[in-house]
Order: structure tokens, then C-alpha cells, then sequence
């Protein structure tokens, strides 16, 4: 059989089960697992045999909803983390050390900018943020002889901008580092980063892939091209033996497709432990079973909302790159031929008051610090999720004072409309 198209794989890639066995992913609800041996578990801990020891490293039920996931984005290897935060700090913390440097988007979500220019700076990690539309001239300053990473959103959470994925890529291998792509807003039935160069991607799950916002997880899929040897001296922890593994080197035992996720697995995981439950991974792949009908849905609701708003008289300003007129139109197209998101920004004339007061008034959208789930929700930023930023960092981040945030859920798309006509009217 050819390769099942992406519809396929979202209902049944990454499991597919035995004569009698379970139709649906089963929950392997257990920390640990039995050996015969002793010596059987230790080739498990020396990663000389695949198998379960603990489920702070794996977990069958996890492991299958990571295959799914990495068979979506076309991937060599992934993994499931407890949030997409740890996703993207994971995704870093793999090839970034103390005294090492990341060029990222600025355009990118408040919790992920606050992640890399806080936290990972107490740890020694800087970082120079560059607009996701600077020239190819500001994107090649922006690196250092200590750069490991290149870090961009495919479409940025809350401001909308569309990374040009192929320009990050090139910029990134020119300097021998991955493009690590954050791809939680188009989910892979809308974008597929790795087809366009980047080596790394990540996934806040929490959003459109569960879809109900029933659960908070994470992903990390490696594309497998990336050549770590290539650049050995560039990336240590998966080029030398690690001694706290018996003095493995993961781009030789593991290869290209393998290094990065089992590095992070057999580290991270077992040093930070943030894992995604069994439970948590089962209610995941029944939101990813959908999630192809879904996207489709939330896509039309977002284009009409979108369409309606920009002919509105009280709007000031709407950011969705499904409209002509929008910054991000023509690289919409190229990267995202079947629709973006069911997210739309925009702007309420009067600013943050008029905003503050139109979200108040609708019934259907609800205010929550959450997106992409099948109910429409609706945010403000600037007094939010970005509140501890200043007016610079907000603007270099794409997030205007008075943007109200809009996730267009799976609802009938004239009633959204309707909701937010009574609502402006009101204003
Ligand atoms: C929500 C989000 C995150 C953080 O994910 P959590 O699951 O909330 O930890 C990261 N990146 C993007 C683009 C997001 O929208």
C-alpha cells in the first residue's frame, strides 16, 4: 500500500493492533514494568534493548500516540512531553548548554519568549530575537559562533505572522544549527515544517491536537535530517560519550534519525520527568482521530469570522492570513494551501477599553487564556499572556494593546457571526 494520506494517519497511525488485540490504544496505566532478570532490565538501561522500565522515561500508551504524531509530520522519532513549555524547552535544552546562544523568532508565544529570554538565560542559555520578517542580511547577524538553534512559530500564537520556514531553515544550515519549528497552530494537517527544511518540530497538543481542551501535553518530532557529526564540535551531548550512559554517543549508536529523541528521552526525561500520562496520551489520540475533519471546520469558521470583521465599521484592524488584503496572504498560500487556523486577531476601535468591553458582551466566545479548542474563546493579550512584557517587547512580539485574540471553535458559523455583531453593537 502507498503511504496513507495525512486523513488516514490522524485515525490510525502510530498503532496498529495484533490479531485480538485492543481496537483502540490501550492505557497502560503503570509506573513500572516486570523483568525476569536482572540482567534483562539492565540492557534496558544501558538502551541495548528496547523495551519499558519506568514510566517517567516511556510509556507503551504514550509511545503510540508519539508514533501517531510523528507519522503526521513525517518524522523519523518522537516523543510526548507533560506541556508544550516543556516541549520547546526540551527541544532547546537537548543541544543548548550554559554559554550557548539561540537566534529565535520574536514573533512567538508570551510563555516560549518568556522561557528563552528568562529562564533559559538564568541558565546561561542567551538568545538574539530577530522579526520574522527580517532581511536575509539581519537574519545572518543574528548568529554567533556559540548559535545551536534557530526557533520560529509557523504561525506565531497570538500575532498571526506566517514564519517563512524555508529562508529560517536555510539561514539555520548555513550556520550548521536546526530550525526548530513550534507548528502547534497549523497542526501538521495544515503545515508539515519538515517538508520545508526544519529539522526539529514541536507541538503544544493542549491546543488544536487535543482539540476539547480536555488535556495539557506536549510533542517533539526529529525530522532525522539533521547530520550532528557534521558539526560535531557544535554539539557535544550528541557527539561525545555520555558518561551518565555508559558512555554512549547518540549520533553514532542512534543515527540521524534517532540521536535527538533518544537523547532527550534518556536525559531529559529521566533528570526533569516531565511526562505526559497515560490518560492524558489516550484522550490526546481521540482529539487526533479528528483532528483532520476538525481543522477543516475551525479553518472555515476562522476565514468567515475573519471576512466578517474586516468589513465591520468598528474594527480597527484584522491580522488572519486567509484574508487577501493580509501582510501574510501570499506566504499563507505557499505554506499553508489548505487553510491556517481558526485563530483571528484583530483590533476594536476605541482600543483596550473597546476591546475589553466588546469581549464582555458576547455570550457565545468565551474569555479564556486558551485557543483552539471546539469552543470559540476569545483573549486580550496585552493585559493576559503578555502582561509581564513591556510596549517593545509587545510590539516586536506582534501584539498591539488593543488585539483581542479570537479562537473560532467547531460552532455554526452564522451564529459566531451573530454573537459578535450583537457585541460590537453594544459598544
Ligand atoms: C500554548 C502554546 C505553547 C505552550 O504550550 P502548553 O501546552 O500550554 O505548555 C507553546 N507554543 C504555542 C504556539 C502555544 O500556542
Amino acid at each position: 500500500m502507498s503511504v496513507p494520506s495525512i486523513n488516514t494517519l490522524c485515525v490510525q497511525g502510530g498503532y496498529t493492533p495484533g490479531n485480538g488485540e485492543p481496537r483502540q490504544i490501550p492505557i497502560i496505566q503503570s509506573t513500572t514494568f516486570k523483568y525476569d532478570t536482572a540482567d534483562g532490565m539492565g540492557k534496558l538501561f544501558d538502551l541495548e534493548a528496547e523495551g519499558y522500565f519506568y514510566s517517567r522515561l516511556q510509556n507503551p500508551t504514550c509511545d503510540r500516540v508519539a508514533a501517531k504524531i510523528t507519522a503526521l509530520e513525517g518524522g523519523t522519532a518522537g516523543m510526548l512531553t507533560s506541556s508544550g513549555q516543556a516541549a520547546n524547552f526540551f527541544a532547546l535544552f537537548n543541544i543548548c548548554n550554559a554559554g550557548d546562544h539561540i537566534v529565535s523568532s520574536s514573533s512567538i508565544y508570551g510563555g516560549t519568549f518568556n522561557l528563552i529570554a528568562v529562564t533559559m538565560a538564568k541558565m546561561g542559555i542567551t538568545a538574539t530575537f530577530v522579526s520574522p520578517d527580517c532581511s536575509d542580511e539581519e537574519l545572518d547577524a543574528a548568529f554567533q559562533p556559540n548559535t545551536k538553534a534557530v526557533f520560529g512559530e509557523t504561525i506565531a500564537n497570538p500575532a498571526l505572522t506566517v514564519l517563512d520556514i524555508e529562508r529560517f531553515a536555510a539561514a539555520a544550515h548555513r550556520h550548521g544549527v536546526p530550525l526548530i519549528v513550534d507548528n502547534t497552530f497549523p497542526t501538521p494537517v495544515g503545515c508539515r515544517p519538515i517538508e520545508w527544511g526544519a529539522d526539529i518540530v514541536t507541538h503544544s497538543t493542549t491546543k488544536y491536537m487535543d482539540g476539547h481542551g480536555g488535556c495539557v501535553g506536549g510533542a517533539i518530532v526529529d525530522g532525522g535530517h539533521f547530520d550532528w557529526m557534521a558539526h560535531a564540535d557544535k554539539f557535544p551531548g550528541l557527539t561525545t560519550p555520555d558518561e551518565s550512559y555508559h558512555g554512549i554517543t547518540y549520533a553514532e549508536r542512534f543515527g540521524m534519525g534517532g540521536a535527538f529523541i533518544t537523547k532527550a528521552t534518556a536525559q531529559l526525561m529521566r533528570d526533569f520527568g516531565c511526562v505526559q500520562s497515560p490518560i492524558n496520551a489516550y484522550m490526546l489520540n481521540l482529539g487526533l482521530e479528528s483532528l483532520h475533519v476538525r481543522m477543516a471546520r475551525h479553518c472555515e469558521n476562522g476565514q468567515a469570522v475573519a471576512e466578517f470583521l474586516a468589513g465591520h465599521p468598528k474594527i480597527a484592524y484584522v491580522d488572519y492570513c486567509g484574508l487577501p488584503g493580509d501582510k501574510y496572504h501570499e506566504r499563507a498560500k505557499k505554506y499553508l494551501p489548505n487553510g491556517s487556523c481558526g485563530v483571528v486577531s484583530f483590533g476594536v476601535k476605541g482600543g483596550r477599553e473597546a476591546a475589553a468591553a466588546f469581549m464582555e458582551h458576547l455570550k457565545l466566545a468565551a474569555i479564556e487564556t486558551h485557543v483552539a479548542d471546539a469552543r470559540t474563546c476569545c483573549l486580550h493579550p496585552a493585559s493576559t499572556t503578555h502582561r509581564q512584557m513591556n510596549d517593545e517587547q509587545l510590539a516586536a512580539a506582534g501584539v498591539r494593546p488593543d488585539l483581542v485574540r479570537m479562537s473560532c471553535g467547531l460552532e455554526d458559523k452564522a451564529d459566531l457571526i451573530a454573537d459578535i455583531a450583537q457585541a460590537l453593537d453594544k459598544i
